[in-house]
């Protein structure tokens, strides 16, 4: 079988995705590959096309134990005999694994690094090997941010397999990983597939915090009943944001390291089986997700750096359709992060350096009035040529720059009161200074008379506070870790003053008005009116066939599946079997029960004719 027909056959779908074509080639050609491609790229399919195409065993080395089971439940959907061996299997399962294996069966077989480390499992595979695969390569790397020792140790491994072409995949790509991930799994001359980081189809917004729980909420309204995923940076967070959601009605579970071990896997699992529709997270939740039906992704901290990020509201519409990651900044989570990362003492510099130019990264990313794919495009690498992306606030008008000679004056204000006070206050003493709210200890000081006192009067209070940080973190100010973070002027802001440099000031618009009246159920936006109710009947339908299974509904089939399902209204299975989506597996199984649901109604051509 070619690639070609494998991607139809198997998983019904008739186009590549960009370089899953070439990845499949270069296993089938024997040649070792290195392969980024963000999250929801479609790097599965990579190593899966040769497994479905080929004659030996595709052997996948993955980190995420927990995610092994519905990622073999997905391939055998597919119609491939996959199989997992990890130290979470009972007897029954691992013999069952085996005997398939021994009996040369199995297409692909996932494996944790630690099982094939381990006793003779990578002898016994080699001579049918038809291509080792890693997964989450990154692992390899000190470089990247989940660091895994056993990852080193694979080459010892893969040195008794010499003629088996190497495959590494990841969506994080910094130059220093790629460099790790080739030395360290020794890839021999690697074709180098490097997709572009941007991911068109997330939404991106960022915020000023203001009221953390009432715009959280926001979010979660406009997307009732999808799924959705809400980081917080502490446990204390976690809870009260879970309460308040849950007191609003909103289906949520939370989930983080301080819970029992049964209550997190309740809450994933609720998650995954579509039982519950949002959990509220430290980042410790979401490596092992592979929902891909995820609608959203709301940062109500500021993340640690701008990798985080990507990877983290990354888990947001895997499947191709439309979905929103927000984050809500703050300044002050910046000096937490600082005080966490220094909580072991001090840092090495070379460590002290980075973290700053992490958060210096992720702060500039938040606040700067500049399209938000860009932004996160060029910070990896790639250059970003549309003008607007019509996918982030600033490029749908919701958050505006400030004209430049607008944005110098408001900068100069706020510098000058910087000054004025000698870097001896908060943000906030300075803030109620340009505000002009005078209290006690700020007549004695003498500040109510100095001549910023409540010049900023006019812009309120959103605007300044969110203006001083987005000095900070283009260095104009400083936050000064102390007894309390006092705020000083730099040597830039000076600068500044005396009209050397250039700066950059958005406006605070009502900026969570206009998204609910643009951003409304964006997933949907996608069908006409009608189709609507006919999705939501073929989701109801998936959910009780995935429970019937015991299988997570995305695997059953993807959103975008059933949207095209709804829009096109197939009335025979050969019509099906013409939806993206739908392989030859899959229609078998899951055929029947769909087209009844489909023919349940009158397809659009007859209630045409129907009509008077
Ligand atoms: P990644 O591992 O890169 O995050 P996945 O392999 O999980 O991404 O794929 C993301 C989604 O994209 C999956 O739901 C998959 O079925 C879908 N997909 C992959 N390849 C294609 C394709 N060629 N056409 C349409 N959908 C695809
Ligand atoms: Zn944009």
């Amino acid at each position: 079988m070619t690639i070609e027909e494998a991607l139809s056959k198997h998983w019904g779908y008739q186009t590549f995705r960009p370089l899953q074509r070439e990845a499949a080639q270069a296993a089938l050609d024997k040649r070792d590959a290195l392969v980024v491609l963000p999250t929801g790229g479609g790097k599965s399919l990579c190593y899966q096309l040769p497994a479905a195409a080929g004659e030996g065993l595709v052997l996948v080395v993955s980190p995420l134990i927990a995610l092994m089971d519905d990622q073999v439940a997905a391939a055998r959907e597919a119609g491939l005999a996959a199989d997992a061996l990890h130290s979470n299997l009972d007897d029954g399962g691992r013999g069952d694994a085996y005997r398939r294996l021994r009996a040369g069966r199995t297409q692909l077989l996932y494996v944790s690094p630690e099982r094939l480390l381990a006793g003779d499992l990578a002898r016994e595979l080699a001579p049918r090997l038809a291509l080792v695969a890693v997964d989450e390569a990154h692992c390899v790397s000190h470089w990247g941010h989940d660091f895994r020792p056993e990852y080193r140790r694979l080459l010892e491994v893969f040195d008794g397999f010499p003629g088996v072409p190497r495959m590494a995949l990841t969506a994080t790509a910094t130059p220093e990983v790629r460099r790790d991930i080739i030395g360290q799994l020794g890839l021999r001359q690697p074709a180098l597939l490097i997709g572009h980081p941007d991911r068109p189809n997330l939404v991106y917004r960022a915020f000023a915090r203001r009221d953390q729980l009432a715009q959280v909420l926001d979010v979660a309204r406009r997307h009732e009943g999808e799924g959705g995923i809400v980081y917080a940076q502490t446990r204390k967070d976690v809870e009260r944001l879970a309460a308040g959601l849950k007191a609003q009605g909103v289906s949520c579970a939370a989930y983080h390291a301080g819970l029992p071990a049964e209550q997190r896997r309740r809450a994933q699992e609720g998650f995954v089986s579509e039982a519950v529709d949002v959990v509220v997270a430290t980042i410790a939740f979401g490596m092992g997700i592979d929902r891909t039906n995820v609608r959203y992704v709301v940062h109500a901290n500021t993340p640690k750096s701008m990798e985080h990020y990507q990877q983290e509201s990354g888990r947001a519409g895997r499947d191709g359709l439309s979905a929103e990651c927000v984050l809500l900044f703050s300044a002050a989570d910046l000096a937490a992060h600082r005080r966490l990362a220094r909580q072991g003492g001090a840092l090495a510099p070379e460590r002290e350096r980075a973290l700053e130019r992490q958060l210096r990264e992720i702060g500039r990313f938040a606040v700067s009035p500049v399209c938000r794919h860009k932004l996160l495009t060029e910070h990896f690498g790639a250059s970003y040529a549309a003008a607007s992306c019509g996918a982030c606030d600033v490029c749908l008008g919701e958050t505006r720059g400030l004209a430049a000679a607008e944005a110098l004056l408001a900068a100069k204000k706020i510098l000058s009161a910087a000054w004025r006070t000698e870097g001896r206050f908060g943000c906030g003493y300075v803030a109620d200074l340009l505000l002009g709210k005078a209290d006690e200890r700020m007549r004695r000081n003498g500040h109510d008379r100095l001549a910023v006192f409540g010049i900023l009067k006019e812009a309120g209070e959103a605007s300044v506070r969110s203006w001083i940080d987005q000095l900070v973190v283009q260095d104009f100010l400083e936050v000064v870790d102390g007894e309390y973070p006092l705020l000083r002027i730099t040597r830039l802001g000076r600068d500044l003053c005396q009209d050397r440099g250039e700066v950059r000031l958005g406006a605070v618009a009502p900026a969570a008005r206009a998204a609910r009246r643009k951003g409304k159920a964006a997933s949907k936006a996608a069908l006409g009116g009608g189709d609507e109710a006919l999705f939501e009947r073929l989701r109801a339908l998936r959910l009780r066939l995935a429970r019937e299974a015991g299988i997570p509904p995305y695997v059953v089939f993807h959103d975008a599946t059933l949207a095209e399902m709804a829009a096109a209204r197939p009335q025979s299975l050969a019509a099906l079997r013409a939806v993206k989506g739908v392989g030859d597996a899959k229609l078998q199984r899951w055929g029947r029960a769909f087209l009844e649901e489909l023919r349940a109604l009158p397809s659009p051509a007859q209630s045409a004719k129907l009509a008077p």
